[in-house]
């Protein structure tokens, strides 16, 4: 069942337009992080970003939480018509 949500969240078809690869997992209890890709979760292209921790039921490895969080990963977006996010402020 879809979780009601004021806004639309952004799906893995939005993601990877955008081109990024995958998402970073964040633990809420620790402050343990880890980066997986789209192709590695194997998931359907309209499952929404933020559902991606709840959907393989991630563990925390460091200490055992199941309060993990997945946000996109924008480390790979490079901003339209820039060479990068740094380079995309102009003064
Ligand atoms: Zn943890």
């Amino acid at each position: 069942m879809k979780p009601e949500r004021p806004y639309d969240p952004m799906t893995i078809a939005n993601a990877v337009e955008l081109g990024l690869t995958g998402v970073i997992l964040y633990c809420r209890k620790c402050p343990r992080e880890g980066a997986i890709g789209f192709d590695a979760l194997a998931l359907p292209l309209e499952t929404a970003v933020p559902d991606i921790a709840r959907t393989w039921r991630f563990v925390c490895s460091g200490c055992g939480a199941q309060s993990v969080v997945s946000l996109p990963d924008w480390t790979a977006y490079k901003a339209p018509g820039a060479g990068g996010m740094a380079r995309s402020i102009a003064i």
